[in-house]
């Protein structure tokens, strides 16, 4: 089974793709990881791509293609995968089909995992840590005893400038823009399924689980 997963912050796609592969034993393959590897294996793709990081500078299409290209077309493919994280850009998802075409393979699914931007906002903005030993909370799904004090050592909550309500907005905005041209493109072309992320999390892999238990 050849699979994209797609979601904004906060919608699982993290959670769902764990389970996904451990179900059916498909790589994982997340631009993060991929990325670290080839230049972990310093091949010519990845040296390119590190050196345009280590500049601070985006990799080039060409370059991030190149690597999927090098990536998808590994033994451990042959039975499936699941891209987390690539395409990003339509043309990404056209040089994707073209990929695919060449390695004889076929997308079966781009499965949405979607969930409103309110509710979003909420898992996302919820988010407190101790000030003294770390730990994390969340004021809706794990909440502390006390408010603002932490269960394990009496250390006061705070909030991560990154998880306030205007910094999420923004991430969310900038994500929702990007998503949106891809997700009219796998629906033209029949790939896009979209699962309902506001369930509770085993609920939306049972879901994912359906759709996929019809491919094998
Ligand atoms: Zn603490």
């Amino acid at each position: 089974m050849n699979l994209i997963l797609m979601g904004l912050p906060g919608a699982g796609k993290g959670t769902q793709a764990e389970k996904i592969v451990e179900k059916y034993h498909i790589p994982h393959i997340s631009t993060g990881d991929m990325f670290r590897q080839a230049v972990k294996d310093e091949t010519e793709l990845g040296l390119k791509a590190k050196s345009y990081m280590d500049k601070g500078e985006l990799v080039p299409d060409e370059v991030t293609i190149g690597i999927v290209r090098e990536r998808l077309s590994k033994e451990d493919c042959n039975n499936g995968f699941l891209l987390d994280g690539f395409p990003r850009t339509v043309p990404q998802a056209e040089s994707l089909e073209q990929i695919l075409t060449d390695l004889n393979k076929k997308l079966d699914y781009c499965i949405n995992i979607h969930v409103n931007k309110e509710i979003l906002m909420e898992r996302l903005t919820g988010r407190r840590i101790c000030k003294s030993c770390g730990s994390t909370y969340h004021l809706v799904f794990n909440p502390p005893a006390k408010e603002n004090v932490c269960d394990k050592c009496g250390g006061e909550l705070y909030q991560r400038a990154d998880d306030n309500a205007e910094t999420v907005e923004n991430r969310l905005d900038v994500n929702l823009k990007q998503q949106q041209p891809l997700l009219d493109f796998y629906k033209d072309k029949g790939y896009l399924v979209t699962v309902d992320g506001q369930q509770h999390i085993d609920q939306v892999f049972q879901d994912v689980d359906a759709l996929l238990s019809k491919l094998k």
